[in-house]
């Protein structure tokens, strides 16, 4: 059990990890929930990792705990961080496929409403070839996530809960829907910013985005857009989207992956940068 988990552990730590075998998962899942709900306990029990007060880091959200994944490192001057919201679904895996052709990674920010059966088997192959997974929402519904920091808390929870089942802890990267900065999170955006950091949880938005899920986007415009945005900035983290409805950006893929290596960028997952979020 002890190495099954760790197994599970080195997956989610981001790294290429160890495909699960089929076939006893429900028992292997309650086994993780409970490892992982022990290893969350005895940390809160210890309470070291945070000085000032002390404050429970576990309660009521039990697998809102996150060890912090980031890599501090020299970041290679041309280098992007692509990055997929919304899935996983089927257009990620062609994504996949095309990040493959390209030798190319990225960093997956996921909905746990999406993480069906076979959403759960697309997430892994993510993991096995070498992307990162990241923290969405559970369910994308502004209106309910962004009611209250418990509201919003109590989501992540259950988003955390899956990952755990899958994988055997929950990433630390997260992605607030609609960025760190709009009307819906404004309200609470301190508190809860506060909130996931004292979990171990760092934020990322973005700094160039294709705007493939705004509008009437067309393959020229996202491309337009990512590239006019690109020029001029320093370890860009480029939003597009990975949900069902994201077909014309599985499509447009191969170009702009086209470009960004004719222009001489290599590619990163998040883990290797420093966290970025909109200015307040
Ligand atoms: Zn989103």
């Amino acid at each position: 059990m002890v190495a099954l988990l760790l197994a599970n552990l080195a997956a989610v730590g981001l790294a290429k990890g160890e495909m699960r075998q089929k076939g006893d998962t429900a028992v292997q899942s309650e086994s993780l929930l409970e490892n992982v709900l022990a290893e969350n306990t005895g940390k809160e029990k210890k309470g070291t990792e945070w000085d000032g007060d002390y404050v429970s880091k576990t309660e009521p959200y039990p697998y809102l705990y996150a060890k912090n994944g980031v890599v501090k490192e020299e970041v290679p001057e041309k280098t992007v961080f692509l990055t997929f919201d919304d899935g996983p679904s089927r257009n990620t895996v062609k994504i996949l496929d095309t990040l493959a052709k390209y030798n190319a990674c990225a960093t997956f920010f996921l909905i746990g409403e999406n993480m069906t059966e076979d959403g759960v088997e697309i997430a892994r192959r993510a993991v096995e070839e070498g992307h990162m997974l990241g923290m969405h929402t559970e369910t994308h519904r502004y209106e309910k996530i962004y009611h209250s920091v418990d509201s919003f808390l109590a989501d992540y929870d259950k988003l955390a809960a899956r990952f755990v089942e899958t994988f055997g802890e929950c990433p630390s990267a997260f992605r607030f829907p609609g960025g760190s900065y709009s009307s819906y999170i404004n309200p609470i955006k301190t508190e809860l910013r506060e909130e996931l950091n004292r979990r171990g949880f760092v934020g990322y938005d973005w700094n160039v985005s294709g705007e493939d899920s705004v509008g009437t986007p067309t393959a020229a415009s996202i491309k337009k857009n990512i590239f006019d945005s690109l020029e001029g900035q320093t370890q860009p983290i480029i939003l597009l989207h990975d949900s069902p409805c994201s077909n014309l950006t599985a499509e447009v893929l191969p170009d702009i992956l086209e470009r960004l290596v004719a222009e001489g960028y290599t590619f990163m997952t998040l883990k290797h940068r420093e966290p970025y979020q909109f200015p307040w």
